[in-house]
């Protein structure tokens, strides 16, 4: 039965940005909204330390793959998103980086227009973006790069696009971000120098930029092998173009940034 004495709630979604890493990059809006949140569902890359500012009683969902938890499936994360929300309650979806750059949103935001739920998105802060204040560069760059490019290198199985055109993204004056990809640079970098790229295009491997433990990592397309497989299994942010040849950890990450060279 109904309780006419209370009206209806209508539960919002807030998908938001955690940030890289760092507690402190949050957005204000962000922190509002964990604020301000009756159950938060996050998952690996949003560092735990942010579930500190939501308020007592909030329930936590964590959906990652850590710890040796298996990891809640997309289909799983959408149907909890819409139960929570049609329960009548303030649901934060807190997601690493961007909630717009590989973080699924497209999926969850399609499953709540569906069910008619309100939500709001709320930015972060991208890798790409926090692996060039660490690393100490320009994403873009008057004279050496007019276009930045966001790129995956992880083919999942059974991923139905079009694979994507390495040759044609690595062009001159653009700076290549790899999100994903460790796994994938060795033959990334073959292939791209197989095409004729310069050996010599100088690359970035940053890996837990905004964290103590950071590490940048600087070499060639030729040496990318190499910085990759010493990353491995590290959330890590490949940097590929001129931009990369600039780089002085910036003075704010030099007191635990170790820049190795290969
Ligand atoms: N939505 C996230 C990206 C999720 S995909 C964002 O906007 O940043 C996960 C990939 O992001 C990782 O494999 C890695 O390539 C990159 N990444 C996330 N956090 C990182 C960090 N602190 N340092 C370097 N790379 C990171």
């Amino acid at each position: 039965m109904i309780n006419t004495d209370q009206p209806l709630r209508t539960g919002h979604v807030w998908l938001v940005g955690a940030g890289p890493g760092a507690a402190d990059l949050i957005t204000l809006r962000g922190r509002n909204a964990l604020a301000g949140a009756e159950i938060v569902i996050h998952d690996d890359l949003a560092n735990r330390e942010l579930l500190a500012h939501c308020p007592p009683g909030c329930e936590f969902l964590y959906v990652g793959k850590r710890a040796g938890c298996h990891s809640a499936t997309q289909q799983e994360i959408n149907r909890l998103l819409v139960l929570h929300a049609r329960a009548g309650r303030r649901v934060v979806r807190l997601k690493g980086g961007d909630p717009a750059v590989f973080g699924r949103l497209g999926e969850e935001t399609a499953v709540l227009r569906a069910a008619g739920i309100p939500y709001e998105i709320v930015p972060g802060v991208t890798a790409a973006c926090a692996a060039a204040a660490s690393a100490g560069i320009s994403l873009t760059q008057r004279g050496l790069a007019s276009a930045a490019v966001l790129a995956t290198g992880h083919e999942c199985a059974g991923k139905t696009g079009p694979a994507l055109d390495w040759e044609a993204l690595a062009q001159p004056g653009t700076t290549l971000c790899v999100y994903m990809g460790t796994r994938s640079l060795g033959p990334l970098a073959s292939r791209l120098i197989a095409h004729g790229h310069s050996s010599d295009t100088p690359l970035l491997v940053i890996s837990n930029a905004s964290l103590p433990t950071q590490v940048i990592r600087s070499g060639t397309l030729e040496t990318a092998g190499e910085l990759a497989d010493d990353a491995q299994g590290t959330p890590s942010l490949i940097l590929i173009g001129e931009v990369a040849a600039q780089g002085a950890p910036s003075a704010a990450a030099n007191h635990f940034t170790a820049v190795t060279h290969a």
